[in-house]
């Protein structure tokens, strides 16, 4: 499905209204909360490599900051849309706020599509998108980071033009920028190994040992192969992975009756997270249709490819076996498979927890940055641990205290902090 052929705005906020009934949330509070507090617009005139100017639209849009800077990513996608943008914002509030993070949440974007446009052109986006909000955002009010279509470069060169602006050095600016430039080591692994954090703790809380346990895996990504890479250190077993293959421009799920060996399997696997069919199969790995890890005999599922996943038609074919999902992908259940995974007792551990390890170190990277004091990789990936564990343990409390689905305990949690935050401000 097109990211944006539905209104992710408004999904988010019948989520938050949803919520906020619950939590019998006062008329000021939803009306401050069910939409972002500051919106920034504006055109970006680029001189293109042949001489002609285009204008492109970019935004910033910040949701809430009542319990510190906003922080969220800027994307570069052809389709964005300003609701999509606003949707993300409120997001990233929920999500700093149920991981307890002292930010706040804004998302911002320009509308264009990178693969067509050469590297200095590129590069002059980036520039002019931060000449247009360099007086809206800084390291102590607005922090943007990398996101869809984004890498470290681009942050480097928006980094370079802010400071160049306001004549300082700033790495606590922008987040997501090459490690030799204030970038922080442990992020590439932090995302999946928060997966994993989350598992653990869900299992230990079950009795049940990790290396008792088996799981299959959607994606084999920047999030999938760390968690992968994490549970098999764990003791765990991964019994099948399904990924992309471009070639045949479908999925397939590739399966190890002895368990996956993540540095094997990474061996025939190219960086976008694509296995090599052939070499796979000469490697002794089963390939089976791409929905098939979905099926399989395990006590954990981690869907960490892509959004709409697991839906009501799928649903029915998890095996009685499966204790937990924990959602590596955003949004990788729709809310009527939900109803059935709570019905057949599957614990899901939802996208705002189980991935937020790599929002976690973003911050951190922010905190080095403002200190321009580095830690060492094992010192950022402990201190990602401690945030993912005690995050997951106030989710799994809250839950189990309230008899509700996770999912809910979160967002219970996040927006009752946020609400909490704006009226001990006097804000409402
Ligand atoms: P990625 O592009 O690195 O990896 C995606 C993986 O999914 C690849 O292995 C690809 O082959 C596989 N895939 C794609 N289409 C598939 C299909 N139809 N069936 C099976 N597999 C398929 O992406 P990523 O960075 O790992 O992100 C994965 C998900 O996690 C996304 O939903 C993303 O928004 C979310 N997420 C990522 C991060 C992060 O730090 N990277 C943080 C939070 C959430």
């Amino acid at each position: 499905m097109n990211p944006t052929s539905y209104n992710l705005f408004e999904t988010a906020q019948k989520q938050f209204d949803r919520i906020a009934d619950g939590l019998q949330l006062d008329r000021a509070a939803r009306d401050l909360l069910r939409v972002p507090m500051r919106e920034y617009q504006f055109s970006i005139p680029i001189r293109m490599d042949d001489g002609a100017v285009q204008v492109f639209r970019g935004s910033r849009i910040q949701h809430n900051d009542a319990r510190g800077p906003g922080k969220g990513g800027i994307r570069f996608h052809p389709q964005e849309t300003v609701d999509t943008i606003r949707a993300l914002a409120m997001l990233m509030t929920w999500k700093s706020a149920v991981a307890d993070l002292p930010l706040g949440g804004s998302m911002g974007g320009v509308a264009c599509d990178p693969h067509n446009l050469s590297l200095r052109e590129q590069e002059r986006l980036c520039r002019g998108w931060v000449r247009q909000v360099s007086k809206n955002v800084g390291p102590d009010w607005d922090i943007p980071g990398s996101d869809l279509m984004t890498n470290s470069q681009h942050m480097l060169w928006i980094l370079d033009e802010y400071e160049a602006i306001h004549s300082t050095r700033s790495p606590g600016f922008i987040t997501g920028k090459p490690v030799d430039h204030g970038g922080s080591l442990g992020r590439l692994e932090a995302t999946g190994y928060g997966v994993m954090i989350a598992v653990r703790e869900a299992l230990k809380d079950m009795s049940i040992n990790p290396a008792d346990t088996r799981a299959s895996v959607q994606g084999f990504g920047n999030v999938s192969r760390y968690a992968v890479e994490l549970f098999y250190r764990m003791g765990g077993k991964v019994m099948a992975v399904s990924c992309w293959d471009q070639k045949d421009l479908k999925s397939y799920t590739y399966r190890s009756k002895d368990g996956i060996d993540p540095q094997v399997l990474l061996s025939f696997t190219n960086p976008f997270g694509e296995i090599d069919r052939v070499k796979a199969e000469k490697a002794g790995y089963e390939c089976l249709p791409g929905d098939a890890w979905l099926e399989q005999d395990v006590d954990i599922l981690i869907p960490a490819a892509l959004e709409n996943q697991i839906t009501a038609g799928n649903a029915g074919s998890i095996s009685k076996q499966v204790r937990i999902i924990a959602e590596g992908a955003n949004g990788p259940t729709t809310p009527d498979a939900e109803s059935i995974l709570n019905q057949k007792g599957i614990l899901v551990i939802p996208d705002l927890l189980a991935n937020a390890g790599g929002f976690i170190c973003s911050y951190f990277e922010q905190v080095q940055g403002n200190m321009n004091y580095y830690w060492r990789k094992d010192e950022v990936l402990g201190k990602v641990d401690v945030q993912m564990t005690d995050a997951y343990l106030a989710v799994s409390q809250h839950a189990k205290e309230n008899h509700m689905p996770m999912r809910d305990a979160a967002y219970v949690i996040a927006v009752n902090r946020v609400a909490q935050a704006c009226q001990e401000r006097g804000w409402i």
